[in-house]
């Protein structure tokens, strides 16, 4: 059996203050898992847009104004994948289901309660804590997947099938589980028509995808010939929103009298405008990105009460829903588009984000895989 020297020191990429640049730092402590915690090496990790909000200090909390209660230095990264290399002081007896070798996933919600109300509904992403427990995550609180090695909690430990592929896991865990929360908000029936506006970005691509697994007729806004390719691919129509004198008016073409739902996966606010004006009467308009500065969704009253639409926003999704997701990449039905990059070119993927280039999902290699057999 390998035994796996642990080091003491990691490369991590580091942000010592928000708005600041990500610097690489070689000499980053490895902490050593506590008594209810596991130790897991990170393999590949996805970049998110919030990663990219929250380092330049423009992600926004519910009043719409900068979230600054951030850990500094922080370490962004919560879509990754790791494989399992020491326990917490006697873990292995409390908990036998968690062994050395396994593959996790690192995800937003890092630690929660188990108590208040909403861990108890299954809705932990919105745990509020109990008395001195408070919830963290790994994109304000917690070091993420931007570093070699990581302490999870073992109680709330994402445990991915060990025949999962981890490039293809790691986006799953906060853009695929967003984007199919989103197609479960729709209630989507076989044959209804959904719109995604953003289909090609990193959400988008996922929306589009397990729409079509829900058998709905998938319609994709976005713009480029790169973007087009992506959706057409899956089996999806496309509007090009730059080719056409008038999205809103292609939508109903295609939909007749609009759509049953459109998720609103691009994160700049001028999508969100017209995302009620494609739904048909009764339809859902279902919100995932976040735009920065918190956005608005201009839109009348009178459409919304005349219309009888319905506006559903979702933070990620719970953790079985989580598993949900990555079941159905797992077994071949939806496949995300990645691009697989080095660690270190994360402040480029940044740049590339900011621009909204990437048709798809950048997954960056952290580490070498152990492999399983560790124990
Ligand atoms: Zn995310
Ligand atoms: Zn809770």
């Amino acid at each position: 059996m390998p035994s796996l020297t642990l080091p003491t020191h990691q490369t991590v990429a580091l942000v010592r203050s928000l708005g600041g640049p990500v610097e690489f730092v070689d000499d980053y402590p490895v902490k050593s898992p506590g008594q209810d915690e596991v130790l897991a090496k990170v393999l590949y990790t996805g970049v998110c847009q919030s990663d990219l909000h929250t380092r330049a200090g423009t992600a926004a909390g519910p009043d719409g104004k900068p979230i600054t209660a951030i850990k500094l230095p922080h370490i962004g990264g919560h879509e990754g994948v790791g494989r399992i290399v020491a326990l917490g002081p006697g873990l292995a007896q409390r908990d036998p289901s968690i062994k050395l070798g396994g593959l996790v996933g690192i995800r937003f919600s890092s630690r929660i309660c188990r108590r208040c109300s909403y861990c108890l509904a299954g809705t932990e992403q919105y745990c509020q804590g109990v008395e001195d427990m408070k919830p963290t995550n790994h994109l304000h609180h917690e070091d993420g997947s931007f570093q070699e090695y990581i302490c999870l909690d073992a109680g709330y430990l994402t445990l991915l099938p060990p025949d999962a592929d981890p490039v293809l896991t790691a986006p799953t865990l906060c853009a695929g589980l967003t984007a199919y929360k989103a197609t479960l908000n729709a209630e989507l029936k076989p044959g209804d028509s959904l719109v995604v506006v953003g289909a090609g970005g990193g959400l988008g691509q996922y929306a589009v995808q397990y729409g079509l697994a829900r058998g709905a007729r998938v319609i994709g806004v976005d713009t480029g010939e790169k973007k087009r390719q992506l959706i057409s691919s899956f089996g999806a129509q496309f509007i090009d929103f730059k080719q056409v004198p008038d999205a809103v008016a292609s939508v109903r073409d295609l939909t007749h009298d609009g759509a049953d739902a459109v998720i609103v996966a691009a994160g700049s606010s001028g999508a969100f405008a017209q995302a009620a004006s494609m739904l048909r009467i009764g339809g859902t308009m279902c919100l995932i990105g976040i735009p920065p500065g918190g956005g608005q969704i201009l839109t009348s009253v009178a459409e919304i009460v005349i219309k009888g639409l319905k506006i559903k926003g979702n933070l990620v999704g719970s953790l079985k829903e989580c598993l949900e997701a990555v079941e159905q990449v797992n077994s071949g039905i939806v496949k995300p588009k990645v691009f697989v990059r080095p660690f270190r070119d994360l402040p480029a993927v940044y740049e590339e984000l900011e621009k909204g280039d990437i048709a798809g999902r950048v997954v960056l290699k952290v580490g070498d895989d152990p492999g399983p057999n560790l124990e």
